[in-house]
């Protein structure tokens, strides 16, 4: 059902008045986590003084270490959706288990399923019994074609809505925190007809790269660019390496767009 033999034209997403996968590309910025209100609305505000639509935020984060921040669950939720309706931005936010769903659906704009759960069958047909948008993140090791196998089984279930998010895989690389498989882009473009994002900073894992990674993105072809901005990385409870302050963001977005313009 993914695939461009079933459907030639793009899939064209439309959430809180945001045209995904036509017109564009689109952004997805946000903290790494939803650590509190005041942190969650100083990024809000600033993405919204840019005229953009979305703001993204873990309120459940899947820690590879059992003793970090696990997020603040139902209460981050609660309050990406009071920010939301004070600032104009839909809430993408990450789901990681089909007993969260119902409670999540009226907080969350999209779901986002992130790429430890690519693979989890079950939440994948639980989102695609839902009419929300998802967010599809590609596995840390998952091939294209497991990729695009997955979001089929969100589409099998019904739902169309879907976007999918290369995020960079595991390779012998150390000197960016995954390897950001730029090509994965024109492929999944080519093979599916689904809008594609590139998420910038977890696959860099490095503050330096951001800005020219979503300039290949975008040259490259993506929908859209997802990254992570935090009024104050230095303390941030999850990903305190990788975020933006808000400077950092200001200028990203400022060299982002001239580079839009010229391109
Ligand atoms: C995220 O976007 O919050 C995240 C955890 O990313 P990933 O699932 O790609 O690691
Ligand atoms: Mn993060």
């Amino acid at each position: 059902l993914v695939s461009r033999k079933k459907k030639a034209e793009d899939t064209v997403i439309d959430i809180n008045g945001e045209t995904v996968g036509a017109g564009g590309p689109s952004f997805i910025f946000g903290p790494c986590s939803v650590e509190s209100y005041e942190q969650t609305a100083k990024v809000a505000e600033s993405i919204s003084a840019k005229g953009l639509k979305f703001i993204r935020g873990g309120a459940y984060k899947p820690r590879t270490s059992p003793y970090d921040f696990q997020g603040l669950g139902l209460e981050g939720l609660k309050i990406l959706k009071r920010v939301s309706e004070e600032y104009g931005l839909a809430v993408v936010t990450e789901i990681v288990t089909p007993a969260h769903i119902e409670e999540a659906l009226d907080y969350v704009d999209v779901i986002q399923i992130g790429a430890r759960n690519m693979q989890n069958f079950e939440l994948l047909k639980a989102v695609g019994e839902t009419n929300k948008p998802v967010l599809l993140k590609r596995g840390l090791a998952a091939t294209i074609d497991e990729f695009i196998h997955a979001a089929e089984y969100i589409m099998s279930k019904g739902n169309e809505n879907i976007m999918l998010c290369e995020r960079g895989i595991r390779t012998y690389e150390k000197a960016t925190r995954n390897t950001l498989d730029i090509s994965a882009v024109p492929i999944l473009k080519q093979e599916t007809h689904l809008p594609v994002f590139v998420d910038v900073t977890h696959s860099t894992g490095r503050r330096d790269l951001l800005l020219p990674c979503a300039k290949a993105a975008i040259a490259i072809g993506a929908d859209g660019v997802m990254a992570e901005v935090h009024p104050d990385p230095s303390v941030a409870l999850s990903d305190s390496q990788q975020q933006m302050d808000i400077q950092e963001f200001n200028q990203f977005y400022t060299e982002l767009q001239r580079f839009m313009k010229e391109y």
